[in-house]
Protein backbone atom coordinates (compact mmCIF):
# COMPACT_ATOMS: atom_id res chain seq x y z
CA UNK A 1 0.00 0.00 0.00
CA UNK A 2 1.54 3.53 -0.91
CA UNK A 3 1.96 5.70 2.73
CA UNK A 4 1.94 8.80 1.32
CA UNK A 5 -0.30 9.35 3.62
CA UNK A 6 1.84 9.45 6.51
CA UNK A 7 3.64 12.76 5.57
CA UNK A 8 0.07 14.30 6.34
CA UNK A 9 0.43 16.43 9.68
CA UNK A 10 -2.46 15.12 11.71
CA UNK A 11 -1.95 11.45 10.72
CA UNK A 12 1.67 11.44 11.37
CA UNK A 13 0.30 12.70 14.66
CA UNK A 14 -2.35 10.68 14.97
CA UNK A 15 -0.18 7.75 14.27
CA UNK A 16 1.89 8.39 17.34
CA UNK A 17 -1.33 8.25 19.45
CA UNK A 18 -0.97 11.99 20.41
CA UNK A 19 -4.14 14.26 21.26
CA UNK A 20 -5.21 16.51 18.17
CA UNK A 21 -8.08 19.16 17.18
CA UNK A 22 -8.28 19.54 13.25
CA UNK A 23 -10.57 21.71 10.99
CA UNK A 24 -12.05 19.80 8.07
CA UNK A 25 -10.31 21.26 4.73
CA UNK A 26 -13.09 19.88 2.70
CA UNK A 27 -15.90 21.50 4.60
CA UNK A 28 -18.24 22.84 2.02
CA UNK A 29 -21.05 25.64 2.72
CA UNK A 30 -24.33 24.04 3.10
CA UNK A 31 -26.13 25.70 -0.22
CA UNK A 32 -23.04 23.87 -2.29
CA UNK A 33 -23.13 20.53 -0.60
CA UNK A 34 -26.55 19.53 0.07
CA UNK A 35 -27.51 18.81 -3.43
CA UNK A 36 -24.42 16.21 -4.29
CA UNK A 37 -25.67 14.40 -1.14
CA UNK A 38 -26.85 10.62 -1.18
CA UNK A 39 -29.64 11.82 1.28
CA UNK A 40 -32.42 14.35 1.21
CA UNK A 41 -34.63 16.38 3.73
CA UNK A 42 -37.76 14.11 1.90
CA UNK A 43 -35.85 10.79 3.64
CA UNK A 44 -35.78 12.70 6.89
CA UNK A 45 -39.45 13.63 7.13
CA UNK A 46 -40.01 10.13 5.96
CA UNK A 47 -38.05 8.65 8.65
CA UNK A 48 -40.08 11.13 10.77
CA UNK A 49 -43.42 9.76 9.74
CA UNK A 50 -42.36 6.28 9.81
CA UNK A 51 -41.63 6.79 13.93
CA UNK A 52 -44.92 9.07 14.54
CA UNK A 53 -46.80 5.51 12.78
CA UNK A 54 -45.23 3.25 15.38
CA UNK A 55 -46.09 5.18 18.45
CA UNK A 56 -49.03 3.44 19.12
CA UNK A 57 -47.11 0.61 18.41
CA UNK A 58 -44.14 1.88 20.95
CA UNK A 59 -46.25 2.85 23.82
CA UNK A 60 -47.81 -0.85 23.78
CA UNK A 61 -44.29 -2.31 23.61
CA UNK A 62 -42.55 0.25 25.72
CA UNK A 63 -44.87 2.04 28.54
CA UNK A 64 -41.98 4.18 29.79
CA UNK A 65 -42.78 5.77 26.25
CA UNK A 66 -46.26 6.74 27.45
CA UNK A 67 -45.37 10.07 28.68
CA UNK A 68 -43.70 11.04 25.36
CA UNK A 69 -46.75 9.33 23.61
CA UNK A 70 -44.50 7.11 22.27
CA UNK A 71 -41.74 8.78 20.62
CA UNK A 72 -38.18 7.93 22.00
CA UNK A 73 -36.41 11.45 22.75
CA UNK A 74 -34.12 12.78 25.27
CA UNK A 75 -34.07 15.89 27.16
CA UNK A 76 -32.02 19.15 26.42
CA UNK A 77 -30.22 19.94 29.69
CA UNK A 78 -28.24 23.21 30.35
CA UNK A 79 -25.05 22.13 32.48
CA UNK A 80 -24.41 25.74 33.83
CA UNK A 81 -22.33 24.08 36.65
CA UNK A 82 -20.14 22.03 34.48
CA UNK A 83 -19.66 24.56 32.24
CA UNK A 84 -17.97 26.45 35.54
CA UNK A 85 -16.00 23.57 36.06
CA UNK A 86 -14.65 23.10 32.93
CA UNK A 87 -13.26 26.95 32.39
CA UNK A 88 -11.90 26.99 35.42
CA UNK A 89 -10.26 23.50 35.78
CA UNK A 90 -9.43 22.88 32.05
CA UNK A 91 -9.01 26.68 30.89
CA UNK A 92 -11.59 25.67 28.21
CA UNK A 93 -12.70 29.61 28.15
CA UNK A 94 -16.36 28.35 26.92
CA UNK A 95 -18.46 31.73 26.24
CA UNK A 96 -22.48 30.75 25.67
CA UNK A 97 -24.78 28.18 27.28
CA UNK A 98 -23.05 24.61 27.55
CA UNK A 99 -25.61 21.81 27.27
CA UNK A 100 -26.33 18.47 27.18
CA UNK A 101 -28.74 16.25 25.02
CA UNK A 102 -29.37 13.30 27.33
CA UNK A 103 -29.52 10.58 24.67
CA UNK A 104 -27.60 8.46 27.69
CA UNK A 105 -31.04 8.20 29.04
CA UNK A 106 -33.43 7.53 25.87
CA UNK A 107 -36.07 5.46 26.79
CA UNK A 108 -35.82 1.45 25.47
CA UNK A 109 -32.00 1.12 24.85
CA UNK A 110 -30.40 3.95 27.23
CA UNK A 111 -27.96 5.13 24.31
CA UNK A 112 -28.11 7.25 20.80
CA UNK A 113 -28.70 3.79 19.33
CA UNK A 114 -32.27 3.87 20.31
CA UNK A 115 -32.68 6.09 17.22
CA UNK A 116 -31.18 4.19 14.56
CA UNK A 117 -31.32 0.77 15.98
CA UNK A 118 -34.83 0.82 16.19
CA UNK A 119 -35.92 2.98 13.69
CA UNK A 120 -34.39 0.45 11.06
CA UNK A 121 -36.11 -3.14 13.17
CA UNK A 122 -39.31 -0.86 12.97
CA UNK A 123 -38.74 0.17 9.16
CA UNK A 124 -38.07 -3.81 8.52
CA UNK A 125 -41.36 -4.82 10.51
CA UNK A 126 -43.27 -2.78 8.59
CA UNK A 127 -41.85 -3.82 5.60
CA UNK A 128 -42.58 -7.16 6.19
CA UNK A 129 -46.38 -6.83 7.83
CA UNK A 130 -47.17 -5.08 4.68
CA UNK A 131 -46.08 -7.50 2.54
CA UNK A 132 -47.59 -10.00 4.35
CA UNK A 133 -51.06 -8.00 4.12
CA UNK A 134 -51.04 -7.99 8.05
CA UNK A 135 -51.03 -4.47 7.93
CA UNK A 136 -52.14 -1.08 5.86
CA UNK A 137 -50.19 2.68 5.96
CA UNK A 138 -53.72 3.67 7.28
CA UNK A 139 -53.78 1.23 10.53
CA UNK A 140 -53.42 1.51 13.51
CA UNK A 141 -50.09 0.17 14.17
CA UNK A 142 -50.59 -1.21 17.48
CA UNK A 143 -52.18 -4.04 16.02
CA UNK A 144 -48.76 -5.60 15.10
CA UNK A 145 -48.68 -6.37 18.76
CA UNK A 146 -50.98 -9.01 18.54
CA UNK A 147 -50.61 -12.67 18.89
CA UNK A 148 -51.02 -12.71 15.11
CA UNK A 149 -48.78 -10.88 14.28
CA UNK A 150 -46.40 -11.58 16.95
CA UNK A 151 -46.03 -15.35 15.69
CA UNK A 152 -45.29 -14.16 11.90
CA UNK A 153 -42.52 -12.14 12.90
CA UNK A 154 -40.93 -15.43 15.16
CA UNK A 155 -40.60 -16.85 11.86
CA UNK A 156 -37.95 -14.05 10.99
CA UNK A 157 -34.40 -13.26 12.42
CA UNK A 158 -32.57 -10.28 12.63
CA UNK A 159 -28.78 -9.99 12.93
CA UNK A 160 -26.29 -7.53 14.43
CA UNK A 161 -23.07 -6.62 15.05
CA UNK A 162 -21.81 -4.97 17.83
CA UNK A 163 -19.60 -3.44 20.27
CA UNK A 164 -21.86 -3.28 22.60
CA UNK A 165 -25.25 -0.83 22.97
CA UNK A 166 -26.15 -1.38 18.87
CA UNK A 167 -26.53 -4.74 20.15
CA UNK A 168 -28.68 -3.77 22.72
CA UNK A 169 -31.03 -1.65 21.15
CA UNK A 170 -31.45 -3.98 17.81
CA UNK A 171 -31.95 -6.82 20.26
CA UNK A 172 -34.40 -5.27 23.33
CA UNK A 173 -36.74 -3.95 20.04
CA UNK A 174 -36.35 -7.35 17.78
CA UNK A 175 -37.47 -9.45 20.58
CA UNK A 176 -40.58 -6.77 21.80
CA UNK A 177 -41.61 -7.14 18.02
CA UNK A 178 -41.42 -10.97 18.71
CA UNK A 179 -38.37 -11.73 16.22
CA UNK A 180 -35.58 -14.33 16.72
CA UNK A 181 -32.20 -11.99 17.37
CA UNK A 182 -29.01 -12.95 17.04
CA UNK A 183 -26.06 -10.26 18.05
CA UNK A 184 -22.49 -10.54 16.81
CA UNK A 185 -20.37 -9.06 19.71
CA UNK A 186 -16.55 -8.17 19.57
CA UNK A 187 -14.01 -8.72 21.86
CA UNK A 188 -14.41 -4.87 23.00
CA UNK A 189 -18.47 -5.76 24.30
CA UNK A 190 -18.90 -5.15 28.42
CA UNK A 191 -19.92 -8.16 29.96
CA UNK A 192 -23.05 -6.89 31.88
CA UNK A 193 -24.54 -5.77 28.06
CA UNK A 194 -24.45 -9.53 27.00
CA UNK A 195 -25.94 -10.55 30.37
CA UNK A 196 -28.73 -7.91 29.34
CA UNK A 197 -28.92 -8.77 25.68
CA UNK A 198 -29.45 -12.60 27.03
CA UNK A 199 -32.25 -11.80 29.27
CA UNK A 200 -34.36 -10.40 27.02
CA UNK A 201 -33.89 -13.53 24.71
CA UNK A 202 -31.42 -12.64 22.57
CA UNK A 203 -28.94 -15.31 20.77
CA UNK A 204 -24.95 -13.85 22.18
CA UNK A 205 -22.23 -14.51 19.92
CA UNK A 206 -18.99 -13.61 21.05
CA UNK A 207 -15.72 -13.29 19.38
CA UNK A 208 -12.05 -12.49 20.40
CA UNK A 209 -11.66 -10.09 17.36
CA UNK A 210 -12.63 -6.37 16.73
CA UNK A 211 -15.68 -4.73 15.67
CA UNK A 212 -15.01 -5.28 11.61
CA UNK A 213 -14.53 -8.88 12.59
CA UNK A 214 -17.94 -8.86 14.39
CA UNK A 215 -20.13 -7.75 11.35
CA UNK A 216 -18.02 -9.30 8.73
CA UNK A 217 -19.47 -12.71 10.57
CA UNK A 218 -22.48 -11.97 11.50
CA UNK A 219 -23.39 -10.31 7.41
CA UNK A 220 -22.49 -13.73 6.67
CA UNK A 221 -24.15 -15.81 8.55
CA UNK A 222 -27.42 -13.35 7.78
CA UNK A 223 -27.14 -13.90 4.35
CA UNK A 224 -26.87 -17.80 4.58
CA UNK A 225 -30.44 -17.57 5.88
CA UNK A 226 -33.05 -16.18 3.72
CA UNK A 227 -35.83 -15.08 6.50
CA UNK A 228 -32.89 -13.26 8.04
CA UNK A 229 -32.13 -9.56 8.04
CA UNK A 230 -29.01 -8.02 8.61
CA UNK A 231 -28.45 -4.61 10.71
CA UNK A 232 -25.80 -3.17 8.49
CA UNK A 233 -24.07 -0.66 10.84
CA UNK A 234 -21.05 0.04 8.17
CA UNK A 235 -23.59 0.76 5.35
CA UNK A 236 -27.02 1.00 6.63
CA UNK A 237 -29.06 4.17 5.36
CA UNK A 238 -32.06 3.16 7.81
CA UNK A 239 -30.20 3.63 10.77
CA UNK A 240 -28.26 7.07 9.17
CA UNK A 241 -32.19 8.28 8.53
CA UNK A 242 -33.37 7.10 12.31
CA UNK A 243 -30.45 9.04 13.50
CA UNK A 244 -30.77 12.05 11.52
CA UNK A 245 -34.29 12.97 12.68
CA UNK A 246 -33.38 13.94 16.22
CA UNK A 247 -32.55 17.13 14.73
CA UNK A 248 -35.80 18.03 13.77
CA UNK A 249 -37.05 17.28 17.94
CA UNK A 250 -33.75 19.61 18.99
CA UNK A 251 -35.37 22.26 16.87
CA UNK A 252 -38.38 22.08 19.07
CA UNK A 253 -36.64 22.05 22.14
CA UNK A 254 -34.30 24.85 21.79
CA UNK A 255 -37.22 27.03 20.78
CA UNK A 256 -38.64 26.00 24.10
CA UNK A 257 -35.46 27.48 25.62
CA UNK A 258 -35.78 30.77 23.77
CA UNK A 259 -32.24 29.58 21.81
CA UNK A 260 -31.92 31.43 18.76
CA UNK A 261 -29.26 29.73 16.28
CA UNK A 262 -28.51 31.70 13.15
CA UNK A 263 -25.67 33.57 11.74
CA UNK A 264 -25.50 35.41 14.28
CA UNK A 265 -26.01 33.24 17.08
CA UNK A 266 -23.54 29.98 15.95
CA UNK A 267 -24.48 26.16 17.50
CA UNK A 268 -21.61 24.11 18.21
CA UNK A 269 -22.23 20.04 18.46
CA UNK A 270 -20.15 17.83 20.21
CA UNK A 271 -20.31 13.81 19.27
CA UNK A 272 -18.60 10.99 20.51
CA UNK A 273 -18.11 8.62 17.21
CA UNK A 274 -17.19 5.33 16.28
CA UNK A 275 -18.09 3.54 12.91
CA UNK A 276 -20.11 7.08 12.37
CA UNK A 277 -23.30 6.13 11.93
CA UNK A 278 -24.86 7.85 15.00
CA UNK A 279 -22.76 10.92 14.87
CA UNK A 280 -23.17 10.90 11.14
CA UNK A 281 -27.09 10.79 10.85
CA UNK A 282 -27.71 13.74 13.75
CA UNK A 283 -24.99 15.88 11.99
CA UNK A 284 -27.01 15.31 8.52
CA UNK A 285 -29.76 16.56 10.21
CA UNK A 286 -28.59 19.34 12.05
CA UNK A 287 -26.96 20.89 8.49
CA UNK A 288 -30.32 19.99 6.97
CA UNK A 289 -31.78 22.45 9.33
CA UNK A 290 -29.44 24.67 10.62
CA UNK A 291 -26.86 24.94 7.55
CA UNK A 292 -24.15 26.88 7.85
CA UNK A 293 -24.61 28.11 11.36
CA UNK A 294 -24.48 24.89 13.03
CA UNK A 295 -20.64 23.38 13.31
CA UNK A 296 -20.38 20.08 14.28
CA UNK A 297 -17.05 18.68 15.67
CA UNK A 298 -16.90 14.90 16.57
CA UNK A 299 -14.49 12.97 19.29
CA UNK A 300 -12.90 9.91 19.23
CA UNK A 301 -10.04 8.13 21.06
CA UNK A 302 -6.53 8.43 20.46
CA UNK A 303 -6.26 4.45 19.78
CA UNK A 304 -9.20 4.01 17.69
CA UNK A 305 -9.72 7.50 15.61
CA UNK A 306 -10.70 5.94 12.35
CA UNK A 307 -13.32 8.54 11.20
CA UNK A 308 -10.98 11.15 11.50
CA UNK A 309 -7.62 8.70 9.71
CA UNK A 310 -10.62 8.11 6.96
CA UNK A 311 -11.41 11.92 6.47
CA UNK A 312 -8.42 13.04 7.28
CA UNK A 313 -6.78 11.02 3.96
CA UNK A 314 -9.77 10.66 2.19
CA UNK A 315 -9.76 7.13 2.06
CA UNK A 316 -12.97 6.23 3.92
CA UNK A 317 -12.96 2.91 4.53
CA UNK A 318 -10.33 1.75 3.03
CA UNK A 319 -7.99 2.38 5.57
CA UNK A 320 -8.19 1.29 9.30
CA UNK A 321 -6.64 2.23 12.66
CA UNK A 322 -3.87 -0.49 12.65
CA UNK A 323 -2.72 0.46 9.11
CA UNK A 324 -1.06 3.27 11.25
CA UNK A 325 0.24 1.31 14.02
CA UNK A 326 -2.59 2.03 16.56
CA UNK A 327 -4.05 -1.04 18.71
CA UNK A 328 -7.55 0.07 18.26
CA UNK A 329 -8.22 -1.06 22.03
CA UNK A 330 -10.01 1.52 24.54
CA UNK A 331 -11.76 1.91 27.39
CA UNK A 332 -14.41 3.67 25.27
CA UNK A 333 -16.25 0.40 24.09
CA UNK A 334 -18.82 2.05 22.26
CA UNK A 335 -15.91 4.02 19.97
CA UNK A 336 -13.95 0.95 19.91
CA UNK A 337 -14.10 0.86 16.08
CA UNK A 338 -10.95 0.78 13.70
CA UNK A 339 -12.51 1.20 10.31
CA UNK A 340 -15.17 3.66 9.34
CA UNK A 341 -18.15 3.29 7.69
CA UNK A 342 -17.53 3.87 3.87
CA UNK A 343 -20.79 5.55 3.36
CA UNK A 344 -21.42 7.81 6.60
CA UNK A 345 -17.40 9.27 5.67
CA UNK A 346 -18.33 10.27 2.08
CA UNK A 347 -21.85 12.25 3.11
CA UNK A 348 -20.64 13.79 5.81
CA UNK A 349 -17.30 14.73 4.36
CA UNK A 350 -18.20 18.53 2.99
CA UNK A 351 -20.64 18.75 6.26
CA UNK A 352 -17.80 18.14 9.16
CA UNK A 353 -16.43 21.20 10.92
CA UNK A 354 -13.58 19.00 12.82
CA UNK A 355 -12.47 16.27 15.07
CA UNK A 356 -10.64 16.00 18.52
CA UNK A 357 -9.38 12.82 19.25
CA UNK A 358 -8.25 12.31 23.60
CA UNK A 359 -6.27 10.06 25.82
CA UNK A 360 -8.98 7.16 27.84
CA UNK A 361 -8.41 8.88 31.38
CA UNK A 362 -9.96 12.10 30.08
CA UNK A 363 -13.17 10.28 30.05
CA UNK A 364 -13.32 8.94 33.47
CA UNK A 365 -12.58 12.54 34.28
CA UNK A 366 -14.94 14.29 32.83
CA UNK A 367 -17.25 10.98 33.97
CA UNK A 368 -16.84 12.29 37.88
CA UNK A 369 -17.11 16.02 36.80
CA UNK A 370 -20.77 15.96 35.29
CA UNK A 371 -21.17 13.52 38.10
CA UNK A 372 -20.22 15.84 40.96
CA UNK A 373 -21.10 19.04 39.47
CA UNK A 374 -24.63 18.47 38.09
CA UNK A 375 -25.45 15.05 39.45
CA UNK A 376 -25.81 13.12 35.70
CA UNK A 377 -23.98 9.92 34.99
CA UNK A 378 -23.15 9.23 31.62
CA UNK A 379 -20.86 6.44 30.09
CA UNK A 380 -17.18 6.95 29.26
CA UNK A 381 -17.57 7.01 25.94
CA UNK A 382 -20.19 9.12 26.08
CA UNK A 383 -17.46 11.70 28.02
CA UNK A 384 -15.41 12.15 24.50
CA UNK A 385 -17.49 14.73 23.50
CA UNK A 386 -16.47 17.08 26.55
CA UNK A 387 -13.09 17.07 24.90
CA UNK A 388 -14.43 19.51 21.97
CA UNK A 389 -15.98 22.53 23.84
CA UNK A 390 -13.25 22.05 26.58
CA UNK A 391 -9.99 22.41 23.52
CA UNK A 392 -11.92 24.25 20.91
CA UNK A 393 -10.03 27.44 21.76
CA UNK A 394 -7.06 25.10 22.95
CA UNK A 395 -6.00 24.10 19.32
CA UNK A 396 -4.30 26.08 16.96
CA UNK A 397 -6.06 24.20 14.14
CA UNK A 398 -9.38 24.63 15.23
CA UNK A 399 -8.64 28.32 16.65
CA UNK A 400 -8.10 28.75 12.70
CA UNK A 401 -11.29 27.41 11.92
CA UNK A 402 -13.21 30.20 14.15
CA UNK A 403 -11.40 32.86 12.28
CA UNK A 404 -11.58 32.31 9.22
CA UNK A 405 -15.40 31.38 9.50
CA UNK A 406 -15.74 34.84 11.50
CA UNK A 407 -16.95 33.32 14.19
CA UNK A 408 -14.65 34.28 16.78
CA UNK A 409 -16.70 38.02 17.77
CA UNK A 410 -20.00 35.44 18.14
CA UNK A 411 -18.82 33.51 20.67
CA UNK A 412 -19.91 35.21 23.93
CA UNK A 413 -23.92 34.17 21.61
CA UNK A 414 -22.93 30.67 20.84
CA UNK A 415 -24.46 27.88 21.94
CA UNK A 416 -22.54 24.43 23.00
CA UNK A 417 -24.13 21.05 22.85
CA UNK A 418 -22.70 18.21 24.13
CA UNK A 419 -24.20 14.51 22.66
CA UNK A 420 -24.06 12.19 25.79
CA UNK A 421 -24.54 9.13 23.81
CA UNK A 422 -24.73 6.43 26.33
CA UNK A 423 -25.43 6.01 30.07
CA UNK A 424 -28.87 5.13 31.54
CA UNK A 425 -28.40 1.02 31.29
CA UNK A 426 -25.24 1.06 33.40
CA UNK A 427 -25.61 -1.53 36.14
CA UNK A 428 -24.30 0.46 39.79
CA UNK A 429 -21.82 -1.67 40.40
CA UNK A 430 -20.48 -0.78 37.05
CA UNK A 431 -20.83 2.67 37.62
CA UNK A 432 -19.07 2.25 41.01
CA UNK A 433 -16.28 1.06 39.14
CA UNK A 434 -16.07 3.45 36.33
CA UNK A 435 -16.01 5.85 39.22
CA UNK A 436 -13.22 4.85 40.47
CA UNK A 437 -10.94 4.19 37.70
CA UNK A 438 -8.17 6.60 37.30
CA UNK A 439 -5.44 5.91 34.07
CA UNK A 440 -2.07 7.68 34.06
C1 LIG B 1 -22.39 3.70 19.28
C2 LIG B 1 -21.99 4.75 20.19
C3 LIG B 1 -21.38 5.91 19.73
C4 LIG B 1 -20.99 6.18 18.30
O1 LIG B 1 -21.90 5.77 17.30
P1 LIG B 1 -21.36 5.18 15.93
O2 LIG B 1 -22.56 5.02 15.10
O3 LIG B 1 -20.67 3.88 16.23
O4 LIG B 1 -20.37 6.16 15.41
C5 LIG B 1 -21.05 6.86 20.68
N1 LIG B 1 -21.29 6.67 21.98
C6 LIG B 1 -21.90 5.58 22.45
C7 LIG B 1 -22.15 5.46 23.91
C8 LIG B 1 -22.26 4.58 21.57
O5 LIG B 1 -22.84 3.48 22.04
Amino acid sequence: MNRDYMDIPVVKKMAEAAQVGWANPKLMPWSEAKDALPVTAADITDAEERLERFAPFIMKCFPETIDRRGLIESALTPIPKMEDFLNSAYKADIKGALLLKQDSHLAVAGSVKARGGIYEVLKHTEDLALEAGLLKPEDDYSILASEECRAFFGGYTIQVGSTGNLGLSIGIASAAVGYEVIVHMSADAKQWKKDMLRSHGAKVIEYDSDYSEAVKNGRKESDSNPKSYFVDDENSKNLFMGYAVAARRLQGQLEELKISVDREHPLFVYIPCGVGGAPGGVAYGLKSIWGDDVHVFFAEPVQAPCMLLGMATGLHHEICVQDVGLTGLTHADGLAVGRPSGFVGKVIEPLLSGEFTLHDKWLYEYMRALDNTEGIFIEPSACAAFEGPIMLKNYEETKRYLVSYGLEDKMERATHIVWATGGRLVPPDIRKEYKNTYLA
